[in-house]
């Protein structure tokens, strides 16, 4: 990455209302058939558009194909049974009715890696793309075969590995495993999570993130963040596994959060996805507001290994609040990059 300073995002981006209703999270499709496929593409198309407008560096599909970030991987594999739902407590916060695990589970054949080649003929800006990671899986769904959410979690990191290296094939640059599971089940992290994860990027030659935040700005997630006190220390218990670990970058919520800065003491020496913009309401931050917090950043994290990001995906914001965010996300980039090479 030659860019000093490349923006991003964390993953999803709103969807065009004639593709699903907008401003929600896990909204059906209002196209059917061949007409769905072609509205998701012409959706990813615009998505990518947006972002480039914006001045993004690193650019993603906005997860226009996606209706859920885990359910949608989850539907292509078999062992799981969509008819048969139970009401499972996701991250020990809200309740949802999810799949069943059934069977042992397979990936029967590639889930996004057509979407993702589509993606890599738009453009020739380094592209990201997310997938969620095993722990994050085994929490969005309810286990009848296994019993055991550490077994169920290796056999998914198997399948995200096989997903990975066709994902790598169609020329994605950096891989991302969205494992906001990591900031609720510490012990479990540290004792099989993080090695999962690396089971999961197992043989690739891209780049490897893991994206781990306080969730969308739902009303169940911001209740939470309620009880988590003045200062957010989750990241504290995990950071220093994962800076062992083989992953290259860690993508965190840092704007508008209660997290101390100094806990990216604790992963000196990767790349960070700084997330500069907070995701949980509609006020746009300024140009000033977005370097604050870079440069808040930088007292721990290399500038050639920092990566100014939003906090979280934005699908559940309007188009409009969703696309000020990213011009001030890159505006903000833009001061702190000028300050770098004065
Ligand atoms: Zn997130």
């Amino acid at each position: 990455m030659k860019t000093l300073l490349p923006t991003s995002t964390a993953g999803s981006l709103p969807k065009p209302a004639w593709l699903a209703q907008p401003e929600a999270l896990w909204s059906p499709w209002k196209l059917q058939g061949e007409e769905l496929v072609d509205g998701k593409h012409d959706a990813l198309r615009v998505s990518l558009q947006e972002q480039q407008q914006a001045g993004i560096d690193i650019v993603s599909d906005g997860e226009q194909t996606r209706q859920h970030f885990v359910t949608t991987f989850i539907e292509h594999l078999s062992g799981v049974d969509f008819e048969n739902r139970k009401t499972v407590k996701i991250r020990n916060r809200y309740e949802a009715s999810v799949p069943t695990v059934v069977a042992a589970v397979a990936r029967p054949k590639p889930v996004f890696v057509d979407d993702a080649r589509f993606l890599r003929k738009q453009t020739k800006q380094p592209i990201k793309w997310a997938l969620p990671g095993p722990m994050t899986m085994i929490d969005t769904l309810y286990d009848d075969h296994y019993k055991s959410r550490e077994k169920l979690a290796w056999e998914f990191a198997k399948l995200l590995n096989q997903e990975a290296k066709d994902l790598e094939a169609a020329g994605v640059d950096i891989i991302q495993f969205d494992e906001p599971a990591f900031n609720v089940f510490f012990d479990e992290v540290n004792e099989w999570g993080v090695a999962c994860l690396e089971r999961a990027i197992e043989g690739l030659k891209c780049e490897t993130a893991v994206h781990i935040c306080y969730g969308y700005g739902i009303k169940a997630n911001t209740d939470w963040k309620k009880t988590l006190g003045s200062e957010w220390r989750q990241y504290e218990t995990v950071f220093p596994k994962l800076q062992k670990s083989n992953i290259d970058i860690i993508s965190l919520e840092c704007h508008g959060s209660r997290v101390p800065v100094e806990l990216l003491e604790l992963i000196r020496g990767k790349k960070v996805m700084v997330g500069a913009i907070d995701v949980a309401t509609n006020t746009i931050e300024t140009p000033e507001e977005v370097a604050s917090t870079l440069r808040e950043a930088l007292k721990f994290v290399d500038a050639d290994k920092l990566y100014p990001c939003t906090n979280c995906g934005m699908a559940p914001l309007s188009r409009v609040v969703a696309r000020k965010k990213l011009s001030a996300l890159n505006a903000g980039a833009q001061i702190v990059r000028k300050e770098l090479l004065a």
